[in-house]
């Protein structure tokens, strides 16, 4: 199976070509031909699969050429980072088309997103709250909108954007192909579905736990107080004699958790930068550059600031600490062995995490083996 076998035009197979990529993944296999059609599409996929191209691709394809001033598409994400990835994915893979594709999203100046869509746009890639501030102020008018996808559509009820999806909804045309991307389907992932698709076809790709035995797990036993000094450890040295890490993605569960550790791990000499919500959309960037250039060895993030993180090959996950939620931990872990890549991702349990760490387990139906403590910090568990 190639991308010429799902309908898709030359421009936009000769620029997935140009990227590197000759064979679609199976996302990319089960939506692309439906969406060319017109239909609906309800689709299980997670990051990591593919399912951007999944629908930039078709989108690009139905869009045509560039026509009129009011976007044509509308592509709600439920973070600034996945949005801006998104109309990066849009420049990759549209490079030979003339289409028109802007951003928009909160926590940056909005004049330069109001200018944009004042020159004209066909597709829209937007978070919904500065989306309806520039809607119901006059300077984003959705009523041309004909394809409308919901990317990421379980992370978004997550973060409470239920009601401000409804009200893009209400802003939109009735007549229109509507697409949604989730990585799980709850109760009110089917009831939002049912809302608003018509007779759309479904895709499910890989369940997480594919992703899941891609990646070699480990957990440590080790006190709270010497979870950073086994890290330096970890970095300097690696976990299963694979060397020094120069690359990993480190999760805290809070904000000031994130600061404390990227400045502890500094002082020890590694590279670090603390990605969250209070640091503001240029740190984020910057620091998110900086990593994938190779500048920083750590990144430390919280669980929101992670979601949509899009660094190719990315070595080692750490969980700094668990999660309270046992699929935030899958979410985690599948930030490292993307799109066929082999991960790693260790875990630093303290005793008061262990029933988290069992919670995980369940919920994998996998266990994650201990590595022996090293000795320095073996000492003090309990
Ligand atoms: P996504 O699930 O959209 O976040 O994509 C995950 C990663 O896979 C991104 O780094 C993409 O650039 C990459 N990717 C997307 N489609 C393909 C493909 N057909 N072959 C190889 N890699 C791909």
């Amino acid at each position: 199976m190639n991308f010429n076998d799902l309908g898709l035009e030359p421009e936009l197979v000769s620029a997935v070509a140009a990227h590197g990529y000759t064979t679609p993944t199976p996302i990319q296999a089960g939506a692309i031909p439906p969406v060319l059609a017109g239909r609906d599409l309800l689709a299980g996929a997670q990051t990591g699969t593919g399912k951007t191209a999944a629908f930039v691709l078709p989108l690009l394809q139905l869009l045509g050429a560039a026509e009129g001033r009011a976007p044509r598409a509308l592509v709600l994400a439920p973070t600034r980072e996945l949005a801006a990835q998104i109309l990066e994915s849009v420049r990759v893979y549209g490079v030979n088309k003339r289409l028109r594709a802007r951003v928009i999203f909160g926590g940056v100046g909005e004049q330069p997103q109001i200018d944009g869509l004042k020159t004209g746009c066909d597709l829209l890639i937007a978070t919904p709250g500065r989306l309806l501030d520039l809607a119901e102020r006059g300077f984003a008018n959705l009523s041309e909108v004909r394809h409308f996808v919901l990317d990421e559509a379980d992370r978004m009820l997550d973060m409470g954007f239920i009601h401000d999806i409804k009200r893009v909804i209400r802003r939109l045309p009735g007549k229109r192909q509507n697409l949604m991307f989730s990585a799980t389907y709850t109760p009110d992932i089917r009831t939002l579905a049912a809302r608003i698709l018509v007779n759309p076809a479904q895709v499910e790709v890989t369940p997480p736990n594919s992703t899941v035995e891609r990646v070699t797990q480990l957990a440590y036993r080790v006190a709270k107080d010497d979870k950073r000094h086994l890290l330096v450890h970890l970095f300097e040295n690696g976990a299963n004699g694979e060397g020094p890490w120069y690359q990993a993605l480190v999760f805290t569960r809070t904000k000031h958790g994130a600061n404390r550790l990227s400045q502890q791990l500094e002082r020890a000499g590694i590279r670090s930068a603390a990605i969250h919500g209070n640091k503001s959309q240029a740190a984020r960037t910057r620091a998110l550059a900086d990593f994938k250039a190779g500048k920083l060895a750590a990144l430390v993030a919280t669980e929101v600031a992670s979601r949509g993180l899009d660094i190719r090959e990315l070595p080692q996950v750490v969980n700094y600490e668990l999660p309270n939620v046992p699929e935030d931990y899958v979410h985690r872990i599948g930030r490292t062995a993307r799109a066929g890549n082999d991960g790693h991702a260790v875990s630093l349990v303290s005793a008061d995490e262990a029933p988290l760490l069992r919670d995980i387990e369940k919920t994998m139906r996998q266990s994650v083996p201990f590595a022996p403590t090293p000795d320095f910090a073996r000492r003090r568990f309990g």
